[in-house]
């Protein structure tokens, strides 16, 4: 990989990154380049500067080190799925955006990119098309050029030194409420290897359902995990909301299946009630109000379940829960049973019922895809 960065180490070279890897062409001529940004004006925006307080530091340097450029250090995804440019100091820049060819272009005055510049692997399903960066002048030149039906959100800059860009499919953006058009189309244009998107519930200090020492978000972790692997070995891609013990909000779940483009979403979670409750059991499927699909994958993974853990059937229910209403692939989230009744309490903690209950999920999720396929 290191090879391939050579041309980034002369001043006026650009580097592009291509998600497929055809195009590996780094000495894309600087003329074109200076020629496609001023083109770009259809949507050009104002220079935006940090704030006053982050300007402080920017002064600082430049006084102390005037020799030592600032560089442009990297890109990579965060937790939250924004691709992030990266500084060594703090920068401004400008942006626009040309919808011709779904190109956006950050202006980095008064900065080189650096010889050892970090780059994201871009997987065969990213959003992200190509990605581009033009030493023109004084400035870098950072061009994202996204897939069809994807769009790029600058988020508000909490580190001056960075700029992270939201990447959001368009009937995010476009749609309020279960886009169900969308997830038709989004289903059908599904091609080669499926990707499922695996939720684990919870997570860091938010622990979940709890009774006696117990914690909802590890049994959650412990089930995804199995699921996750089940699938593999059915052929099928996988991409986890979360792998570790972290704290993660409900919005970046949905975005990490969106950025991934996932086919098929599913949260795993565990249920609980009071404890003049404890008499209750079961399984209860989840899917988002007037899903057509995901009620179709909350029915194939509920029978599942049922058939091979024994567990009571408490239905399959359409419910308005963040994670599967905002999602536009068929999503689910399963309540795997009830922590706060003593004997599966102690079956949801064991491993060889979370295999069951992983095998049964996986089973039903492989039926549902395999039912719709042409
Ligand atoms: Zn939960």
């Amino acid at each position: 990989m290191a090879g391939t960065f050579m041309g980034a180490q002369v001043t006026e070279a650009s580097v592009s990154l291509d998600r497929s890897l055809r195009n590996t062409n780094q000495n894309v001529q600087l003329n074109n380049s200076e020629q496609k940004l001023s083109l770009n004006s259809d949507a050009d925006r104002e220079l935006l500067l940090p704030k006053a307080t982050e300007l402080a530091p920017i002064l600082t340097s430049q006084a102390v080190s005037t020799s030592i450029p600032t560089t442009i250090d990297g890109l990579a995804f965060n937790g939250y799925g924004q691709l992030v440019i990266q500084a060594s100091r703090a920068i401004a820049y400008r942006s626009s955006l040309n919808s011709a060819n779904n190109t956006y272009v950050f202006t980095i005055p008064a900065t080189k990119i650096s010889s050892q510049l970090r780059r994201p692997i871009l997987g065969a399903n990213s959003p992200i098309e190509q990605i581009r960066l033009n030493q023109v002048g004084d400035a870098v030149v950072v061009s994202v050029k996204t897939i069809a039906g994807w769009q790029i959100r600058e988020t508000i800059r909490t580190n001056p030194q960075e700029i992270a860009l939201q990447l959001t499919s368009v009937a995010q953006v476009s749609t309020s409420g279960y886009p169900r058009s969308q997830t038709q189309s989004t289903y059908s244009n599904v091609t080669g290897r499926q990707l499922i998107a695996i939720d684990p519930g919870h997570g860091g200090p938010d622990v979940g359902a709890t009774r006696n020492g117990v914690y909802e978000k590890d049994i959650t972790l412990a089930m995804s995990k199995q699921l996750g692997r089940i699938l593999q070995q059915m052929g099928y891609s996988v991409i986890f909301t979360r792998t570790e013990d972290i704290d993660l909000d409900l919005e970046p779940r949905v975005q990490i299946a969106e950025n991934a483009r996932a086919s098929t979403f599913v949260s795993i979670h565990v249920n609980s009630l009071d404890a003049n409750a404890s008499q209750v059991s079961g399984v209860e499927t989840y899917h988002a109000p007037g899903a057509s699909l995901g009620k179709s994958l909350a029915e194939f993974v509920h029978e599942q379940i049922l058939a091979s853990t024994g567990a009571n059937d408490r239905g399959v229910r359409s419910a308005r829960f963040y994670v599967i209403r905002n999602t536009s692939m068929p999503a689910i989230l399963v309540e795997t049973g009830y922590i706060t009744n003593p004997s599966e309490a102690s079956r949801l903690v064991n491993s060889a019922y979370q295999e069951r209950m992983a095998e049964a999920i996986a089973k039903g999720i492989d039926q549902f895809l395999k039912s719709y396929r042409r």
